[in-house]
Order: structure tokens, then sequence, then C-alpha cells
């Protein structure tokens, strides 16, 4: 995962939705979640960062698995469900 995807807009989308859907941990955890929706990933120790990333590393999925394209965040909680495929390749190959 590139860190400048931290900076994406609806990277705090998907945070949020790790965070309602309680797939984070520990409180822990989650409190250093808020903390990148409220003042961003910069604002973090390295110790935090670690924490963090290491806690939505299950989540993430740097690439389509059948295109090869970077999934957008706001697609990253549904390719979960779906073979990590983005969203387009989901819906094709559903006609397969
Ligand atoms: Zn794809």
């Amino acid at each position: 995962m590139e860190a400048n995807r931290y900076y994406d807009e609806d990277f705090n989308e998907f945070i949020k939705e790790l965070i309602d859907t309680q797939r984070l941990n520990d409180s822990k955890e989650e409190g250093i979640a808020k903390k990148v929706i409220d003042d961003g990933f910069d604002s973090l120790s390295d110790k935090q960062k670690f924490v963090f990333e290491n806690a939505i590393s299950h989540y993430v999925y740097d690439e389509c698995s059948r295109c090869g394209l970077e999934i957008p965040w706001c697609e990253m909680s549904g390719a979960e469900d779906n073979g990590k495929m983005c969203s387009w390749c989901a819906q094709l190959s559903k006609n397969d």
C-alpha cells in the first residue's frame, strides 16, 4: 500500500466503515483510527502508524485481482466480499 493513498478524500469513509462495522480489534486500534479521521494520518506517531496499518491491512487490497487496477477506498469493503475485485470486474465476472 502506498502511503499517499491515506490522503485520498474517501479514505476517511473507509476508516469510518471499519469502525462502524466493528472490524478493528480493540479500543486502541479504534482510537487511532478515529484520530486519523479527525487529524489525518500524519498526526500519528510512528508507533501508532504501525498499529494502524497493521489493523487495516486485513481489509486493504492494493489492486483488483482481475484487472490489476487500484481499488478505490469506496469499493474496498465490497472487494472483501467479491473476490478482491473492483466493482467493475465484480459486475463483469457475474456475467461470465
Ligand atoms: Zn478490476
